[in-house]
């Protein structure tokens, strides 16, 4: 119930304002974004990559208003790459992009998107690496998706997201299931329409099961993207049964959320993939992680009222 309520608070500038500001709230925050800075994040880079994980890496921040913003946006995924080139480990770590933080919104913004994210692509190449376009809310899609075709071209190996709970993401699986392509599949973090998206819990996980089992069978690499127990075990049989080795599929999770799971599953040879966010806009990004569990927003409000 809380869920809706939480995620359309995320897209409020009051909400934001007042939770940004509130003295307590960072300690909470650093469970899922944990660092301000490249240099907060590269020791635990490190770290992670030092335990045998693979890292796709995500500047957080999302609808932008200026141009000059998103300008500040694309050099910080520069920065970063200029970063990760020193410590020479090539795919093991990507980067995720939203393009509304590009100015996919602003006038002329699908242009606008595809000029700023294009230096990252290239400069991700140049590093033996890939950048992922992340699924926003379903009015940006075609716009991604566009965008997404367009960088291909060039850097074949650019992902893009999927979301089991929209309508349109099985006709979606099956355009994209093709040789090179390389698809994350989730369940959606975004409040959607019921006219576009299924709202119950099991509507959701059965087609996230169908769409999983197209990508499965297809050419391309899909990207497990949930911390689903149940969707964790039926995407290895599906692999299984799609005569897949441990290399053409890999599993992704968030930083923060079921850590041992993590380790568990590279331990058992998979690929294993942690969503790392970092930065300072992390409101949007964070009001979603506590839309998605009530235990954190109880966890949140609580230390919020102890330590008031
Ligand atoms: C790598 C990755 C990238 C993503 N990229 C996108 C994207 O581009 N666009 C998009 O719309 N969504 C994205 N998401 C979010 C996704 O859509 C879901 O909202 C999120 O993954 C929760 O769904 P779930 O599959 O984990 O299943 P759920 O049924 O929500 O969760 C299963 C179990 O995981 C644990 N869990 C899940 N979420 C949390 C949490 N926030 N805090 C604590 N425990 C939790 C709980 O134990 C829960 O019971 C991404 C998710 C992942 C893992």
């Amino acid at each position: 119930m809380l869920g809706p309520v939480i995620l359309a608070a995320s897209r409020s500038d009051r909400m934001r304002r007042l939770i940004s500001a509130a003295p307590v709230t960072k300690q909470v925050v650093d469970r899922f974004i944990p660092g301000e800075t490249v240099d907060d994040i590269v020791p635990i880079i490190k770290d992670l990559t030092g335990k045998g994980l693979q890292l796709t890496m995500d500047v957080v921040g999302e609808d932008i208003t200026t141009p000059e913003q998103a300008t500040i946006a694309r050099d910080a995924y520069l920065a970063l790459i200029d970063h990760l080139k020193e410590l020479e480990l090539g795919e093991k770590v990507e980067m995720s992009v939203k393009l509304s933080m590009f100015g996919q919104a602003l006038e002329n913004g699908h242009e606008l998107a595809l000029a700023n994210v294009r230096p990252v692509v290239e400069a991700a190449a140049a590093i033996g690496t890939t950048v992922t376009l992340d699924a926003e809310d379903h009015t940006t899609l075609d716009s991604m998706f566009a965008i997404h075709e367009e960088l291909r071209k060039d850097f074949p190996g650019t992902g893009c997201v999927i979301q089991a709970y929209l309508f349109r993401t099985e006709a979606d699986a099956k355009r994209l299931a093709e040789a090179g392509s390389r698809v994350r599949l989730v369940k959606g973090a975004y409040k959607e329409p019921a006219e576009v998206a299924y709202q119950q819990k099991h509507e959701i996980d059965k087609a996230y099961v169908r769409v999983l089992k197209t990508l499965m069978e297809g050419e391309g690499y899909p990207m497990i993207g949930s911390h689903d127990p149940r969707l964790i075990s039926i995407a290895q049989e599906l692999a299984h049964k799609a005569g897949r080795k441990l290399d053409e599929y890999e599993f992704q999770m968030l930083y923060g959320i079921r850590g041992d799971e993590h380790l568990r599953l590279a331990a058992e040879g998979h690929r294993m993939r942690v969503y790392t966010a970092y930065g300072t806009d992390w409101y949007g990004y964070f009001m979603r992680r506590l839309a998605e569990k009530p235990a954190n927003l109880r966890f949140f409000l609580r230390s919020m009222v102890s330590k008031g």
